[in-house]
């Protein structure tokens, strides 16, 4: 079986390939908002979008790919991803940040970015920038989204309003509401009453135009708009817009000539995201990117189902969100876990299905893990990794199993069960373990779930049992036989470091 992914789009399952037909899979992805720590269920998406981006370079069709993430350092307001369209709240998370925490917004996305790096790289999620692909800031960018705003005023798409903001036109755009299934209609029927539209509408058309652009010169992260079509007043770009302008940049060849050429746009791929994306943040993306460019803007686009914490939905607001530091520092449940422990929750269950995050699921993770990587470290050391010749070769069956399952929309836990079953049924004595090694780590190049450099000492009992006696000798202060027992543990390659009332042992 080919690979097959679950296209939003088309609300079913696809045959994989690039657009192009060649090797190359160009991938964007919406990343975080660095105005604050990220939570597990932000990690949750990003794992899930290095699990794709792993399974296509180390899975069976080895393609290579060039990933792009952006970072959202401006202009996040807190309506865009409320459903509720509370346009009260409506204001920029950066500018509420700063003002908390005494710091600008351009220190506060710096210092979030940072955690948001350590945290990646502790959670083993390939980091896009040092692989071939990009992760740009948004502010890095403001040209590019000018140049698009500029061409959609141009196309009709877009209009400058009374207050001199930049509003897309929803009702210019026909398909809008076809990716989200929500039409306009919909839309204002579910609002019952509960937005004052009559304020709403004396600066927009319609009540579903979002903003491209918004003029404010109070706003501490301004930039100016070179263009006729403005006064000079200072403003910042919409949330949406950056990501159609940072796939373009990144992803085709639009904004390498002097003067931006959207007839060379090339659909991207794969766009992913989690489920609270896709309205109305996607589907804003793909209205002003067509408007645009007039082609298609993504070929799949892929969503992860946003996980509960207890059964309940996490959100900032909630104050129910854990961190990677969280879960290491014993917040939940007094057990330290590690960032690795946390990955391997996120797979071992299906990235559409719901998953509920509790203190017994993380548990079993845990267990699960560890059981993994010893298992890894046993074949690692088995003396058996010399012999060549096989007696049964089960194994190919299950490496069949194990990417049929990886190629029905990236089945994580079926994969896994087959990986449980191998260890299940291991048996030292059939001379497999060289399989079974390079096995595993063709496995862990794609869950990256395996600390492969651990070096786990096992020490052996009557090491320690000399130790014991070592430190009864040092507490007699009988000194001539606590220095012969040391002597001894170290002829039988075992040094001991004393610390302030105990010992550790180490392995020479
Ligand atoms: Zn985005």
């Amino acid at each position: 079986m080919s690979l097959q992914l679950y296209n939003t789009k088309s609300r079913k399952k696809e045959k994989f390939k690039t657009v192009d037909n060649s090797n190359t899979v160009r991938i964007y992805s919406c990343g975080p908002t660095v105005y604050d720590f990220a939570h597990i269920g932000n990690f949750s998406m990003y794992i899930f979008t290095d699990l794709l981006r792993r399974y296509l370079e180390n899975g069976p069709d080895k393609f290579s790919v060039k990933h792009v993430m952006n970072i959202t350092d401006v202009g996040h307001l807190k309506v865009d991803d409320d459903e509720n369209y509370d346009f009260a709240a409506s204001e920029d998370k950066f500018e509420i940040a700063s003002r908390k925490a005494n710091l600008n917004p351009w220190e506060i996305s710096k210092k979030y970015t940072q955690v948001f790096l350590d945290d990646m790289k502790k959670l083993n999620i390939l980091n896009p920038s040092e692989n071939n692909g990009f992760m740009p800031l948004a502010t890095d960018n403001i040209r590019e989204m000018q140049a698009i705003i500029l061409k959609l005023i141009k196309n009709g798409y877009a209009y400058i309003s009374n207050q001199e903001n930049i509003y897309f036109d929803v009702s210019k755009f026909p398909k809008y509401g076809e990716f989200s299934g929500k039409t306009l209609k919909d839309l204002e029927a579910g609002k019952g009453g509960r937005i004052d539209v009559e304020e709403l509408l004396k600066d927009k058309k319609n009540i579903f135009d979002f903003s491209l652009w918004i003029t404010d010169e109070s706003h501490i992260m301004k930039w100016d708009f070179p263009s006729a079509i403005k006064s000079g007043k200072f403003g910042y770009p919409g949330w949406h817009i950056e990501c159609s302008a940072m796939s373009m940049r990144f992803l085709s060849d639009v904004f390498n000539y002097k003067i931006p050429d959207f007839s060379k746009f090339k659909t991207l791929d794969i766009h992913t995201g989690g489920e609270d994306h896709i309205f109305p943040h996607h589907e804003d993306e793909i209205a002003q990117s067509e408007g645009v460019t007039g082609i298609e803007f993504s070929n799949f686009w892929l969503h992860r189902k946003h996980i509960l914490v207890n059964g309940e939905k996490m959100s900032k607001s909630k104050g129910n969100f854990f961190t990677i530091s969280d879960l290491e520092n014993g917040k939940l449940g007094n057990i330290k876990f590690s960032a690795l422990d946390f990955r391997m929750w996120t797979l071992l269950g299906h990235y559409r299905s719901q998953r509920d995050f509790t203190l017994e699921t993380m548990k079993e993770a845990k267990i699960i893990r560890e059981r993994v990587q010893n298992f890894y470290q046993k074949i690692k050391e088995s003396k058996n990794l010399e012999i060549k010749q096989l007696k049964e070769n089960k194994l190919e069956i299950f490496k069949e199993d194990f990417y049929n399952y990886l190629n029905d929309d990236l089945n994580t836990s079926g994969a896994l069960s087959v990986i449980f079953e191998i260890m299940e049924n291991y048996n030292e004595n059939n001379g497999n373990d060289l399989k079974i090694f390079n096995f595993l780590n063709e496995f862990n190049s794609i869950f990256a779930i395996i600390d492969i450099n651990k070096k786990e000492i096992e020490i052996p009992k009557e090491i320690i049992e000399l130790t014991n006696q070592r430190l009864e000798a040092k507490k007699n202060k009988n000194f001539t036989l606590s220095d012969e027992l040391r002597n001894k543990i170290e002829n039988l390659g075992y040094i001991i470091k004393d610390t302030k009332d105990n010992y550790e042992i180490i392995k020479k």
